[in-house]
């Protein structure tokens, strides 16, 4: 009889794999994960932990056999680790595949007494850091608006922050009064779901289009600011009523002059333009399984004046996620190559035997590496001399670019508060996004939320 038994788990056991190792690219190709749910009779659902064992969410089996998944951290992961009941969102979503699949035979847990009909799903270990994400949380406040920390040369993801946030320990019970709140959006990742108008910090990608359309030669760019600039009968401003006076493409990018790159739009060969933004994933899908919303960029070659002078200094219909502003920061940070945004470090069975690991993976070279290094310098300059000073005074280095996002709802004006930036200029460490709604200007409020978050990054000893 004990022969026949272990023969029977055997069959199964290899059946079992069989099914997540030979079925499972086929599986994963068919996109619908949520199928995996009919695994819920038999398998309980996998956790979510880091690098460094922090549960971030667990599933426990009650005396009547029902389950509780867990959220030790609350509210502070919220949106990116997402939750598992009324529909599934982030990474519960993103990975739930994994998260209700065991590559843990079943002999093998019968053998470690983990008998008890279920089995216990494959444990997920992200990308997420406790600190950088904790930091990035309490830095933001009491501010909507969104944060985003990435590597620049892995695409690893440190940190995405969303609020207004949830605990989503009591989604189930807050679940029709959030559905309902259209004013605060909640749900809503705003990280990588949020859209919004880029402000200045798109002078990044104007600033691109110009070297690629003047063949990387900008010594002979020079500009006379008079603090506007009509064209028919639209006016750009620089911010506050300043008059930057003679500026070299350098200088203008550093004070982020509204009119001189409103008149390098007005130079700019529309098309091409359109072409880059494109090449940069705008009006696409960015390379993540993480439920996002896709940037949005209208100029074309019959596009108005008026609406080529706001596009090129990030007002107008130009629209972007905090996420997709992350990867274009990263793509100069690391020399022109877009890396592939992941947040799986690792799958491994219940008991920790590695199941299967993320490599690295360039998404695309972008630009030259010539020009990822102008770009570096220009975000130098910006901390050194220009809006990002608050950074110039800190034990590393940054590069960055501040915005400060004019928009209209229903009669309604504000300005929401950007930065992008990275540190450690020379080799650089990390890739900081920031978006304040309501902020105000980059430096009043996005550049103090950054540096707090590249504090606890180079405090923390990393
Ligand atoms: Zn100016």
């Amino acid at each position: 009889m004990t022969y026949v038994f272990a023969f029977m788990f055997l069959l199964m056991a290899g059946y079992l794999i069989y099914f997540n190792v030979v079925k499972r690219d086929e599986i994963n190709a068919n996109a619908n994960n949520t199928k995996q749910d009919s695994q819920s009779d038999k398998i309980i659902r996998g956790s979510i932990v880091t690098d460094d064992g922090t549960v971030l969410a667990s599933t426990s089996v009650n005396s009547d056999g029902t389950e509780t998944r867990t959220y030790p951290y609350e509210n502070v992961f919220a949106h990116v680790v997402g939750y598992a009941s009324n529909g599934k969102a982030g990474l519960e979503a993103a990975a739930n595949y994994d998260l209700m699949t065991s590559h843990s035979s079943l002999l093998n847990q019968i053998k470690n007494g983990e008998n008890n009909e279920k089995i216990k799903g494959d444990n997920v270990v992200v990308t997420l850091n406790p600190v950088i994400q904790q930091a990035a949380y309490y830095a933001l406040g009491s501010y909507k608006g969104a944060v985003v920390v990435m590597e620049p040369d892995s695409g690893k993801i440190l940190a995405m922050v969303s609020k207004p946030d949830f605990n989503p320990n009591t989604i189930s019970e807050e679940w029709e009064t959030m559905v309902s709140d259209d004013t605060n959006s909640s749900l809503l990742n705003r990280a990588a779901q949020g859209l919004y108008p880029p402000g200045s910090t798109f002078k990044i990608l104007t600033t691109l289009a110009y070297l690629q359309q003047n063949n990387d030669i900008y010594s002979g760019f020079s500009f006379d600011c008079t603090g506007s600039l009509t064209q028919n009968d639209v006016t750009i401003t620089c911010y506050n009523g300043n008059v930057h006076g003679a500026e070299d493409l350098k200088t203008a990018f550093a004070h982020s002059c509204n009119t001189a790159f409103a008149n390098i739009g007005l130079n700019l060969d529309n098309g091409a333009f359109r072409k880059l933004a494109e090449k940069f994933l705008f009006n696409n899908s960015l390379p993540t399984s993480l439920t996002h919303s896709d940037s949005v960029f209208k100029l074309d070659k019959d596009t108005s004046y008026g609406e080529v002078m706001t596009t090129a200094i990030g007002q107008g219909d130009t629209l972007v996620t905090p996420l997709h502003m992350a990867l274009i920061t990263s793509t100069v940070a690391n020399g022109g190559i877009m890396m592939t945004p992941y947040y799986v470090e690792r799958i491994e069975t219940y008991d920790g035997d590695v199941v299967s690991e993320t490599r690295p993976s360039a998404y695309k070279e972008l630009m030259s590496t010539q020009e990822a290094g102008i770009l570096t310098d220009f975000m130098k300059e910006t901390v050194n001399s220009g809006t990002g000073t608050a950074l110039s005074y800190s034990g590393y280095s940054v590069a960055g670019k501040t915005g400060s996002a004019e928009y209209e709802t229903n009669g309604v004006t504000g300005t929401h508060s950007w930065f992008v930036g990275f540190s450690n200029v020379d080799d650089p460490d990390i890739v900081v996004a920031v978006i304040a709604e309501d902020g105000g200007t980059g430096s009043q409020t996005a550049v103090p939320i950054a540096k707090a978050i590249f504090d606890a990054y180079y405090n923390a000893g990393y």
